[in-house]
């Protein structure tokens, strides 16, 4: 015998799949949601529907959107001429946060090898049609700093010399607030390399 109803077991499994969320944390939320008002659970179910029907992608940088071009894409304010290349639409997210204001290019992922992930599964050829198109004056690669990135940005970096277009990697920097002998070796060399003058 089943330990709730179908639909209480429906939802607990279904809330289950979601990152972080333990049959415990299913209970306790399908719970609650038992306990919310109907006009509650119809706009949380509409917008879970709405996130795949109303959702796609920019048919220029690949960003998440919900017009295409999307919003960064068609703005009149940015500097068009520099292009940010980055893994995930997050990133935008967090990048949008400083002054940035030129357009991006979002890959959908990165180079793993490990994984089995390779050029051809990301938005490169996208990226280098874009490229000979729009002939930015520089190409900013803003992947993560961790292997998989690192192996992405020396890909990239090939690829952006052989088209000749200009481009750089971000910097290096140490979290603010750090001590210097507390820096991982890492960090610390990749911040003397990525060093400017004051
Ligand atoms: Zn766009």
């Amino acid at each position: 015998m089943a330990l709730y109803p179908k639909p209480l077991e429906e939802l607990i499994n279904g809330l289950k799949k979601l990152p972080t969320i333990g049959q415990r944390s299913a209970e306790r939320l399908t719970f609650h949601l038992l306990k919310s008002p109907q006009e509650e659970i119809n706009a949380l179910a509409e917008a879970i529907l709405d996130l795949k029907r109303k959702i796609k992608s920019c048919s220029i940088c690949n960003n998440i959107t919900e017009n295409d071009p999307c919003s960064i894409c068609s703005s009149e304010k940015r500097d068009r001429k520099i292009i940010c290349v980055v893994e995930e639409s997050c990133d935008v997210t967090a990048l949008e946060k400083t002054d940035y204001h030129g357009l991006y290019h979002i890959l959908g992922g990165r180079i793993s090898p490990l994984e089995g992930i390779g050029p051809e599964a990301l938005r490169i050829k996208e990226l280098t049609e874009r490229i000979k198109r729009e002939r930015p004056r520089e190409v900013i690669i803003a992947t993560n700093t961790d292997t998989e990135g690192e192996t992405t940005a020396l890909y990239l970096s090939k690829l952006l010399k052989s088209l000749n277009v200009p481009h750089s990697r971000i910097a290096y920097g140490l979290p603010l607030g750090s001590s210097i002998e507390n820096i991982d070796q890492l960090t610390l060399s990749r911040a003397m390399e990525g060093r400017r003058r004051l």
